[in-house]
């Protein structure tokens, strides 16, 4: 059935020409939605912009209030929310759960720091005056996500917009609209007042033409490739449009000599393989220490190996589909690269096409170097490279050849050799024995090419305010 735009409180885009969605475990069409373009991306914008006054009117503890009413009804709608996330991005069930949680969490921990948004008094220069900093909501926003976290995306910014006193209009990717549309449906049973929260699906490139043009949004927060990323920062030029960028990452994960090998293991076979490696905060490179070198990849080796790829939906699986074949064929051309350079395959390695056009064989590759691709781009898919170095300062330099700085992550069990390289890193996270590290109370974001501001703790809260400054004369 064809699922519809939420725009006013209302359904609409019945008319509008159809998108269809993919299961990419299975290639069948799990659902439809509109293709929406500028005129449909105007009226949300125009909606959310009508409710700004009543929105920003309301108190925090109002606000809250819709937004634990979404927080529960999300959680209570666990297993159908990571349903039909796993049917519409592959990711196995179990992580699927996890994403629904995590989203929610958002909204929960946001709701709460709603009630904390505190200005401030300045000590004035001369008696007669009193200086105050002021909070404002930034106005109508606009969110852009990508397919890979189909849920988390949406809240990370829905929460801090909707505590701030923001409404929202929400463009989710066309690969994984219908968990964003179920969220809606959420919305509209935690009855948010009309146009205070909107979603609209269709064409990215017209959509975010009229999001850039519309002088109605004062607000773009994205998370999305580096490439879209930038093409965004140039159009929103001329209105000095305030950005928030969560963009690509490519993070290394560096294992000194007095890591704790199995913790070690553990926690890189986390961060590579979660969400089929598909996710910005993926290890995407492996440096380590030449003592362990060798003791590193036999365990990583059979650890990766036992991996088990399959459609999401089956118990047990560790690995799903990647998005689509475009996907797959990156992957395969990351792995091609390498071994023709050089390095040597230790596990996996290939497509693995009885399954479906979407698998690739959870992969590690020894020896890798930098003249390979995937030491410089984001592969975005399930697969291992690692490379031996000497000294910390080499692994510093090693970590930081790259444009990106999202995360990267440090095993060793030594607090002075830890601190000081990860003070040495160009990362706006760090993950230090722990191949996890997002929480919804956590700043979140990249250095370099990987973005701008910060999404969740007090940080992304921030990014939807603005600064006052009232001096007044007594
Ligand atoms: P993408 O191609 O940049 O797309 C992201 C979103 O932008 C989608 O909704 C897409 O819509 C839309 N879009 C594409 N072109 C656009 C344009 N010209 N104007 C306006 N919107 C446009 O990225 P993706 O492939 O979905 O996601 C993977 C990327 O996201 C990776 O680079 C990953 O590292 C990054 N990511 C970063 C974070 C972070 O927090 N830093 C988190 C998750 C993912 P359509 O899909 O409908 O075309």
């Amino acid at each position: 059935m064809k699922k519809l735009h939420f725009v006013n409180g209302k359904w609409s885009g019945q008319h509008l020409e159809t998108i269809n969605v993919y299961n990419p475990a299975t290639q069948e069409v799990t659902g439809e939605v509109p293709k929406g373009g500028r005129e449909e991306a105007a009226n949300a914008i125009k909606a959310a912009h009508l409710v700004f006054p009543e929105w920003r009117g309301k108190t925090a503890y109002e606000r809250a209030a819709y937004m634990q009413k979404l927080y529960l009804l999300m959680l209570e709608h666990k297993e159908e929310l990571a349903h039909i996330m796993t049917t519409e991005m592959g990711k196995p069930i179990a992580e699927a759960r996890g994403e629904v949680e995590y989203a929610a969490s958002f909204l929960d921990w946001f709701a709460a720091e709603a009630k904390r948004m505190y200005g401030k008094t300045i000590p004035a220069h001369v008696p007669n005056k009193r200086l105050q900093v002021w909070k404002q909501p930034v106005g109508v926003v606009a969110a852009i996500t990508p397919w890979n976290f189909p849920l988390a995306m949406l809240t990370r910014k829905m929460g801090p917009a909707l505590a701030a006193g923001c409404p929202i209009v929400m463009k989710p990717s066309g690969e994984t609209p219908l968990s964003a549309i179920r969220l809606m449906e959420l919305c509209e049973e935690a009855e948010f007042p009309a146009g205070v929260v909107n979603l609209i699906t269709g064409s990215s490139s017209a959509i975010g033409a009229e999001i850039m043009a519309n002088e109605k949004v004062r607000k773009i927060t994205f998370t999305g490739s580096t490439e879209v990323g930038k093409t965004l920062m140039r159009q929103g030029a001329d209105q000095i449009k305030r950005l928030s960028l969560e963009l690509g990452g490519h993070a290394p994960i560096v294992v000194l000599d007095d890591a704790d090998v199995e913790k070690a293991v553990q926690g890189a076979a986390v961060s590579k393989f979660r969400n089929g490696g598909q996710t910005c905060i993926c290890g995407n490179r492996i440096y380590v220490q030449s003592a362990i070198y060798e003791t590193f990849i036999s365990r990583f080796s059979e650890v990766v190996a036992k991996l088990k790829i399959g459609n999401g939906l089956e118990a047990g699986v560790d690995v799903g589909p990647l998005i689509n074949q475009a996907g797959v064929e990156k992957v395969d051309k990351h792995v091609q690269d390498a071994v023709s350079r050089g390095a040597s395959l230790m596990v996996g390695g290939e497509p693995v096409q009885d399954l479906g056009p979407c698998y690739y064989k959870p992969t590690v590759l020894k020896d890798v170097d930098h003249s390979m691709l995937i030491m410089k781009e984001e592969t975005f898919g399930p697969v291992a490279p690692i490379q031996a170095f000497e000294t910390d300062e080499e692994a510093a330099a090693l970590a930081n050849s790259s444009p990106y700085g999202l995360a990267a992550y440090v095993f060793t069990e030594s607090h002075r050799r830890g601190i000081h390289l990860i003070e040495n890193l160009e990362y706006g996270i760090v993950g230090w024995n722990d191949g996890a590290p997002s929480a919804a109370q956590a700043p979140f974001g990249g250095m370099k090419e990987s973005g701008l501001g910060r999404e969740g703790g007090e940080q992304g809260l921030e990014d939807f305010l603005e600064t006052q400054y009232v001096s007044i004369s007594v």
